[in-house]
């Protein structure tokens, strides 16, 4: 049987080991639990192994799930395509939204934010291969988008997000990330972004390049879960 505390383990030495290499602490650096498409017995596992931290891509799974599981003291983010018809739901149940890209949907999810429930962290995500057909922001229009989510109160922006070209070598994945290191601290020397604190990046395959330029939370699915169900 898939043993998902010894996959926990697993992971967990692979950010240590990173850490260690890039003389970095590792405790600055999140592990993000990536639960799409994962039966509800493996998120429950990885929660009383003590994981807090869920990342979930599709809202109607995503929202069944957290009302269904009820996990008191889990952190919800959503990191996959948002629609402008979902932002409601996206503010009323997530902590973290991890793909704005467009300042309408971030005026939709601050409109929708309970002030109630404090501010929904946010990352912009970054196209930083400049691929066709994948979502998010090219670098040259990033400060303008996070200068203008300055100005939405019911929003905190955290910092930046990013999926790299898929199947390079480590060596092109870690110039991807050394690039959105790169902008991250461009952003922040303009004053309003000063306090940002967050570089979402790495996954299952590329945690370790991720780390090595600054990552702070690595979004892991399948090296927790295994291969994940449906389509
Ligand atoms: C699915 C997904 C992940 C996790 O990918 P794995 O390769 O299974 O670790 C991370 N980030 C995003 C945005 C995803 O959609």
């Amino acid at each position: 049987m898939h043993n998902i505390v010894d996959k926990i383990t697993e992971v967990n030495t692979r950010i240590e080991k990173a850490a260690l290499i890039a003389n970095r602490n590792s405790q600055d650096i999140t592990l993000l639990a990536v639960s799409k498409r994962q039966p509800d017995q493996h998120l429950l596992e990885a929660y009383s192994a003590g994981l807090r931290h869920f990342g979930e891509n599709y809202v109607q799974e995503a929202i069944a799930k957290i009302e269904r599981l009820h996990l008191k003291q889990a952190i919800w983010h959503f990191i996959g395509p948002i629609q402008s018809n979902k932002t409601k739901v996206i503010a009323e149940h997530f902590h973290w939204v991890h793909s704005v890209d467009r300042l309408k949907i971030a005026q939709r999810l601050n409109d929708q934010r309970n002030p109630a429930r404090g501010p929904l962290n946010i990352c912009l995500q970054i196209n930083i291969d400049n691929e066709a057909n994948k979502a998010g922001i090219n670098i040259e229009h990033a400060s303008e988008l996070a200068l203008q989510m300055t100005t939405l109160h019911n929003l905190r922006l955290r910092g930046l997000m990013t999926i790299p070209q898929n199947s390079v070598t480590p060596a092109q994945s870690c110039d991807a990330f050394n690039r959105m290191q790169t902008l991250f601290q461009q952003l922040k020397t303009h004053q309003p972004l000063a306090h940002m604190d967050t570089l979402s990046m790495g996954m299952s395959t590329d945690m370790e390049p991720a780390i090595s330029q600054g990552s702070t939370i690595v979004r892991v699915g399948t090296a927790l879960f295994g291969p994940r169900s449906g389509p």
